[in-house]
Parts: structure tokens; C-alpha cells; sequence
């Protein structure tokens, strides 16, 4: 591609692009790659009706358009129903971020479907698709401008109580009080620099904001000190409330009340089941991974 040439304001202004698709993210390097067709497609399903959360990966299988000669998945299978927490782990590489940048539509899949509400993702209007979802990664890019703005990017029309609340549910309100121009402080390039935690915080509370039907967290906490990630923890566990949540998880600790939790190895899901199923399979991967992570810690 013609990135290198490209300007740097085509690169801003594409990335604000994907700022208000999907919220805090950290693809702007995918989104360079993405393919026109799964922006074009002529949506079938009318906007109007709430996304319930309901998702589903049928026989999912996906090579990136620059290495195709890579199957970063290979026959992915799994669903979520309305509410639940489902855990994604799995070694480093194995595809896990994959399968979000899919559901958000980043990339088309190969072949298989995934279903939203059991309906085939491409049917969505795109803008409609991601309206209903908010992803929280693992390092948060904010926007040149205000907090108050990086918050409300997830609803342009919330009020200042609006906006006040999703930032007190998110713990974000007391780093913001304590700046002299609280809300109206500046960050991103020109601005404050906040630590990890903080802007994931202010994520946690655009997309509160923004009371998405399906919840995407990508080692959310997995870079934060404990402090911080304690006040992230609590905040995530608030955003969960009432909705599906693909939780994908480094440290399986903040994962062991999931409803489901599915390993993702070569290309495939290899093991599906509660932590206390999974830690009964012998052999099992989660189990191994399990026994190491605890040990060390
Ligand atoms: P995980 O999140 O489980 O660590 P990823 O989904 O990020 O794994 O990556 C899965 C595989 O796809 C890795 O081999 C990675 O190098 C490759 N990959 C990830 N993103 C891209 C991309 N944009 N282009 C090409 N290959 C990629
Ligand atoms: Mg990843």
C-alpha cells in the first residue's frame, strides 16, 4: 500500500474515523487493510432494531490479505448468549484479537458465518453493527481534544449529568477533578499525559455512555500496575453489567467467573467449559496454564 507516502492528516483522520465506529481502539494499523467490500455491502437488516448480543462463529476461518498464505483460523466455533461473559485465552499469536477485529467487522472472514442475533454480520449496516459494540484494548489511544469529549464520543447528544455519571461508575471522576480544568482538560498529543489506566478508564466510560449490546475487552488490564488495574477491574465489571461480554484475557485470574471460557489453539477452539471444568480435563491446556500462571503468583 501507499501508507509510507501517505500524509499524516489522512492517517488522523482516518483514525478519527475509526475512533467514532468503534470507540477507544487500537487498529489503526488494520483498518488500513481493510477490505472496501465489507464497507459497501448493502445492509439487509433495518437499523431500528436493537442488537440484542447475541453472537455466534460457525466453522470461522480467516488469513490476513497480506499473508495469505498464513490460516490464522481454521475452523473457529463458539456462542454467546444475551449477558454472558465468554473468556477467550489461549498462547500469545493464537488469533484471539483476530476474532474481535472479525466481529467488528475489520476484515471479512474467509469462510463460515458469524451471527449477530442470529443473523449473518454482513447483513448489518455497518455504522448500525458497531454502534452496538464497544471494545476496550489493552492500550487505549484518545483523541486530541477534551475529556469531556473523549467521553461523550460515545453519545454526542449526552448531557453534562450524563457524562458526570458514566465517569464516577467508570473511576475516572476523581483523576478528572483533581486537574484545574477538570473535564474541559486537554489530552493526547497536545495535552495531560495519562497513564494506561486512566484512559482506559475514560474507554470504560465512553462506552458506558455509549450502553453497547456487545462488549469487547482485549487485555484490558494486562499492562496495568495493581493499583490501577484493581480501579480498571472494578469499573469493567460495572460496563459488564447487562450485557455480552468476549472477554479475552492474558491473566486467567479475571476470567475465572466467566460463564464460559473457550481456549483458542491452532487455529481452532480446543477445549469450552467453566474454570471448573476446564481445570478437570487431563492434560488440558487450560489446565496447564492454570498451574503455571498460579504458581508464579
Ligand atoms: P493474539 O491476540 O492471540 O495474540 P492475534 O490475533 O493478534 O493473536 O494474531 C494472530 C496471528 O495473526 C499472529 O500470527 C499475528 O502475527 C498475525 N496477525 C495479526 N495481525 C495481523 C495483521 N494485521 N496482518 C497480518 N498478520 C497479522
Ligand atoms: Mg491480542
Amino acid at each position: 500500500t501507499t501508507f509510507i507516502g501517505a500524509s499524516f492528516g489522512g492517517i488522523a483522520e482516518m483514525y478519527a474515523q475509526i475512533q467514532k465506529a468503534v470507540g477507544a481502539t487500537e487498529r489503526v494499523f488494520e483498518l488500513l487493510e481493510e477490505t472496501p467490500e465489507a464497507i459497501n455491502a448493502t445492509p439487509k437488516i433495518s437499523s431500528i432494531e436493537k442488537i440484542k448480543g447475541i453472537v455466534s462463529f460457525r466453522n470461522v476461518a480467516f488469513s490476513y490479505p497480506s499473508r495469505k498464505e498464513v490460516q490464522v483460523l481454521k475452523d473457529v466455533n463458539f456462542s454467546a448468549e444475551f449477558g454472558q461473559k465468554i473468556a477467550i485465552v489461549g498462547p500469545s499469536g493464537a488469533g484471539k484479537s483476530t476474532i474481535s477485529s472479525l466481529l467488528l467487522r475489520f476484515y471479512d472472514i474467509t469462510s463460515g458465518e458469524i451471527l449477530v442475533d442470529g443473523k449473518n454480520i454482513y447483513d448489518y449496516d455497518l455504522e448500525n453493527l458497531r454502534g452496538n459494540m464497544s471494545i476496550v484494548p489493552q492500550d487505549v489511544i484518545l483523541f486530541g481534544g477534551t475529556i469531556r469529549e473523549n467521553i461523550a464520543y460515545g453519545k454526542p447528544n449526552a448531557t453534562d449529568e450524563e457524562i458526570l455519571l458514566a465517569a464516577k461508575q467508570a473511576n475516572a471522576f476523581n483523576f478528572v477533578d483533581g486537574f484545574p480544568e477538570k473535564f474541559e482538560t486537554l489530552v493526547g498529543e497536545r495535552g495531560v499525559k495519562l497513564s494506561g489506566g486512566q484512559r482506559q478508564r475514560i474507554a470504560i466510560a465512553r462506552a458506558l455512555l455509549k450502553n453497547p449490546s456487545i462488549l469487547i475487552l482485549d487485555e484490558a488490564t494486562s499492562s496495568l500496575d495493581s493499583e490501577s488495574e484493581k480501579l480498571v477491574q472494578e469499573a469493567l465489571e460495572v460496563l459488564m453489567e447487562g450485557r455480552t461480554s468476549i472477554i479475552i484475557a492474558h491473566r486467567l485470574s479475571t476470567i475465572r467467573n466467566a460463564d464460559k471460557i473457550l481456549v483458542l489453539d491452532n487455529g481452532e477452539i480446543s477445549e469450552e467449559g467453566t474454570h471448573q471444568e476446564l481445570i478437570n480435563l487431563e492434560n488440558g491446556i487450560y489446565k496447564n496454564l492454570s498451574n503455571l500462571q498460579f504458581s508464579n503468583s
